[in-house]
């Protein structure tokens, strides 16, 4: 699979950088969800699966991801929800919509009970009520996701001195680590608050070649504002590239301050990775126009 990369201009710099298109390998099924989700679906069918059961929030990429390759190659998909609210909201939600309309069962469990969803417990119970199942963590992250996320690189990216790509689970940054050179900086922009990042890619990554920047969650997971919003669409107009408000918004928005700040030697070349995600924009822009907010635009 070939991905386009295109390069980016940045005004008054020496450095340069370049977009590795990830988001363009499908509307739906966000770049990395689809690296993530390829040796699974091979260990599932492996195993004589017939059922691919997984975890999400309300505005998911992993979730639309897992419904729509799921259905292409022959599994029912089951989604459990965070947040019980959420059962009837499903036609007000384009996530779970499309998740729906691709075949996915929903079942809507409570934030509290959501919080015990690695506990056996809660498996069998699943169990239970499913019957038998290939499990997929939450954000689709485990030891075959990685191997996925590993062929994100390739033999020609080794003349990149940085590769920057958005954290949310820490599986795609891994995956990257482990196939990046010795010689390149892979650098993460965590979509979220917390360090327990840190340890979790350092149990799936082999190199400890990455450093995380963490100073552009903006908040906290899907939490935005106003230079957001403004950043993601002037992005837009000078690049005709989209990019989505939780995870690539952030790390571009990242990315550029550090250059305005010179935090990057001169000369430098750097690759960016695009991992997708705009399917999560309908539904940003939902809850933005509730708020009576700017919203994120895409048309000319
Ligand atoms: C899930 C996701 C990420 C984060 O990937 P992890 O492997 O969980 O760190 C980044 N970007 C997009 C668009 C995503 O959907």
């Amino acid at each position: 699979m070939k991905v386009p990369t295109q390069e980016i201009k940045i005004l008054n710099s020496t450095v340069k950088v370049f977009f590795r298109r990830e988001d363009l390998i499908h509307p739906f099924v966000s770049g990395n969800k689809f690296r993530k989700l390829k040796y699974n679906l091979l260990q599932a069918k492996k195993e004589k699966h017939h059922t691919i059961l997984t975890f999400g929030g309300a505005f998911s990429n992993h979730i639309a991801a897992t419904a729509y390759a799921g259905k292409k190659n022959g599994f029912q998909t089951i989604g459990i929800i965070r947040g019980d609210e959420l059962a009837f909201k499903i036609e007000e939600n384009p996530t779970l919509k499309f998740a729906q309309d691709c075949g996915m069962k929903f079942d809507f469990v409570s934030r509290e009970d959501y919080r015990m969803k690695d506990s056996l417990d809660f498996i069998s119970n699943l169990n239970q009520k499913f019957g038998s199942f290939y499990l997929v963590p939450e954000g689709g992250t485990n030891s075959y996701a990685i191997l996925g996320c590993e062929e994100t690189l390739t033999d020609d990216d080794t003349i990149y001195d940085y590769i920057c790509c958005s954290v949310g689970t820490g599986g795609t940054i891994a995956g990257i680590c482990n196939s990046a050179s010795p010689s390149q900086k892979v650098l993460g922009f965590p979509s979220l608050k917390g360090d327990f990042l840190q340890k979790d890619i350092c149990n799936f990554a082999k190199q400890d070649n990455f450093s995380l920047i963490s100073d552009y969650h903006f908040g906290g997971y899907g939490k935005v504002n106003e230079e957001l919003i403004d950043f993601i669409n002037s992005f837009y107009k000078e690049n005709k590239i989209p990019l989505d408000p939780i995870y690539t918004g952030k790390m571009v928005f990242g990315v550029i301050d550090l250059i305005k700040k010179n935090y990057f030697p001169e000369n430098s070349k750097i690759l960016l990775i695009h991992t997708g995600g705009i399917q999560g924009v309908a539904g940003m822009n939902l809850k933005l126009k509730n708020k009576n907010l700017q919203t994120i635009q895409f048309d000319d």
